[in-house]
C-alpha cells in the first residue's frame, strides 16, 4: 500500500505542522510548566478547525477523516503532546461518540460547542479498582422519573477538571456479574447537581493535558443524556478506543519524530574529540535505528487510520499500531536524550520533556500488555469486545 499523501491531505498535515512549529512551540515550554493549555492556544486550535476534525460540517466542524485527524495529531505531538493528548480524547474520544451515537437532541446541543472548541470533552471510564479491567467498574446508576441518579469516582480523566461535558460510563444494572453488559454512557455536565471534581493528578508527563478525578454524590443527570442505548455502553467505550488508539499512536510517531529531529540538530552542532557527534558511527547507527523505526510506525499508523475510514476492521491494526509506535517513542526518546549527554537531562532542551511525555503512550487508552492481549485475541478469532463482558 503506498501513503502518497494527496494535495487536500498535504494542505491539512502542512497547516497543522506551520501553527506547531511557527505557534504552538512558543506555548510548549509553558504549558508543561503551568500545567494548563491557555485559552488564547485553545482559540487558535478552534481557528483551525482542530476542535472538531471529524465533526460534519453542519455541526461546525471541518467534516473530515480519521486520516486527517491523525496527521493533525502527528504535527501537534511534535510540538507539545499535552496539547495533542487533550485534542486526541477530545475529537476521538468525545466528539466521534456524539457523531455516532447521539440523538438529534444531543449532536445539536453539544457537538457545535466542541467543534468550536467552547466547550472541551473529557471520556471518563477510569475507577480506582477498576483499570485495564474495565468491565468490573462499579460507579452506578439509578433511574428515578426522567433522571438517572449518579454515584462513584472516576479517576485519571484527561480535561475532567477543564471539561464542559463528560462522557461518563456506569454500571444501570447492578448485577456486576453482567460486566460489561450491564454499562450505560451518560453525558454529564460539571453544573449538574451531586457533581464534584476531586484530586488533580500530578503527572510525570503530559503536564498540561490537565487530568483528576470526577466525584459523583447522588448526581442528577436527565434522562436524555443517555448515549446509546442503556446496558450497551461498554461496546461503545471500545469501540471509541480503537479510534482513540490510533490517535496515540499518532502521538507516539510525533513525538518520536521530534526526538530524532532533536537528536540530528544537536549531534551536528555537538564537538567532541574534535568532531561532531555526527560523525561518530555509534551516533549515525542511533539515528538511523530511529529513523528506520518512526517510518515503520507511522505507516502502521496510517495504515489503521486508512482502514478505519474505508469501514474495515481495524480493532486489531488500531492496537498494533499503538503497541509498536509507543515503543517506538519510548526508543527514541531514551536514545535522544542520551545522545544529548547531560543537557539532554535539563529542562534547556526540550528532549527532556519529550521522554517525560514519552511513557505515558504504552499506558493509557490500554497498557501495552492490553494492547498485545486484544492483538492475541482478535488472531484467534475471538472477538474482544464480547470476550470481555
Ligand atoms: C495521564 C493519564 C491520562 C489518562 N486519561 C484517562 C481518561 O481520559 N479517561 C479514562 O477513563 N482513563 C484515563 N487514564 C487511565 C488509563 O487508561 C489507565 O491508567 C490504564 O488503562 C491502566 O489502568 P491502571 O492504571 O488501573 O493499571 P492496572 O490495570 O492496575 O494495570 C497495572 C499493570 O498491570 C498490567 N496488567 C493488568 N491486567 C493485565 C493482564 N490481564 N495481563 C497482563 N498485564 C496486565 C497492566 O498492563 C499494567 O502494566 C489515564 C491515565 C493516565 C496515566
Amino acid at each position: 500500500m503506498l501513503f502518497e499523501l494527496n494535495e487536500e491531505k498535504k494542505l491539512i498535515r502542512d497547516t497543522a505542522r506551520e501553527f506547531a512549529q511557527e505557534t504552538l512551540s512558543k506555548y510548549a515550554k509553558q504549558i508543561d510548566r503551568e500545567e494548563r493549555i491557555p485559552q488564547e492556544v485553545i482559540k487558535k486550535l478552534a481557528e483551525l478547525g482542530f476542535w472538531g476534525i471529524t465533526v460534519p460540517e453542519e455541526f461546525g466542524g471541518a467534516g473530515l477523516d480519521a486520516f486527517s485527524l491523525i496527521l493533525v495529531l502527528e504535527e501537534i505531538s511534535r510540538v507539545c503532546a499535552s496539547t495533542s493528548v487533550t485534542m486526541s480524547v477530545h475529537n476521538s474520544l468525545v466528539c466521534n461518540a456524539l457523531v455516532k451515537y447521539g440523538t438529534a437532541e444531543q449532536k445539536k446541543k453539544y457537538l457545535p460547542k466542541l467543534a468550536g472548541g467552547e466547550i472541551i470533552g473529557a471520556y471518563a471510564l477510569t475507577e480506582p479498582d477498576s483499570g485495564s479491567d474495565a468491565a468490573s467498574l462499579i460507579t452506578k446508576a439509578v433511574k428515578k422519573g426522567n433522571q438517572y441518579i449518579l454515584n462513584g469516582t472516576k479517576i485519571f480523566i484527561t480535561s475532567a477538571p477543564i471539561a464542559g461535558v463528560s462522557i461518563v460510563f456506569v454500571r444501570t444494572n447492578p448485577d456486576k456479574s453482567l460486566r460489561g453488559k450491564g454499562i450505560s454512557a451518560f453525558l454529564v455536565e460539571p453544573s449538574f447537581k451531586g457533581f464534584k471534581l476531586g484530586v488533580k493528578e500530578e503527572k510525570m508527563g503530559v503536564k498540561g493535558a490537565i487530568a483528576g478525578e470526577i466525584v459523583l454524590e447522588d448526581c442528577a443527570v436527565p434522562a436524555e443524556n443517555l448515549l446509546g442505548e442503556e446496558n450497551k455502553g461498554f461496546n461503545l467505550a471500545m469501540e471509541l478506543l480503537n479510534s482513540g488508539r490510533i490517535g496515540i499512536a499518532a502521538q507516539s510517531v510525533g513525538i518520536a519524530q521530534a526526538c530524532l529531529d532533536a537528536a540530528m540538530k544537536y549531534s551536528q552542532e555537538r564537538k567532541q574529540f574534535g568532531k561532531a557527534l555526527s560523525e561518530f558511527q555509534a551516533i549515525q547507527w542511533k539515528i538511523a535505528d530511529m529513523a528506520t523505526e518512526i517510518n515503520a510506525a507511522r505507516l502502521s499508523t496510517y495504515h489503521a487510520a486508512l482502514l478505519k475510514d474505508k469501514k474495515l476492521p481495524h480493532i486489531k491494526e488500531a492496537c498494533m499500531a499503538k503497541l509498536f509506535a509507543s515503543a517506538v517513542c519510548n526508543k527514541a526518546a531514551k536514545e535522544s536524550v542520551q545522545i544529548h549527554g547531560g543537557m539532554g537531562y535539563t529542562k534547556d532542551f526540550a528532549v527532556e520533556r519529550f521522554f517525560r511525555d514519552a511513557k505515558v503512550t504504552e499506558i493509557y487508552e490500554g497498557t501495552s500488555e492490553i494492547q498485545r492481549i486484544v492483538i492475541n485475541k482478535e488472531l484467534f478469532g475471538k472477538n474482544w469486545i464480547s470476550s470481555r463482558q
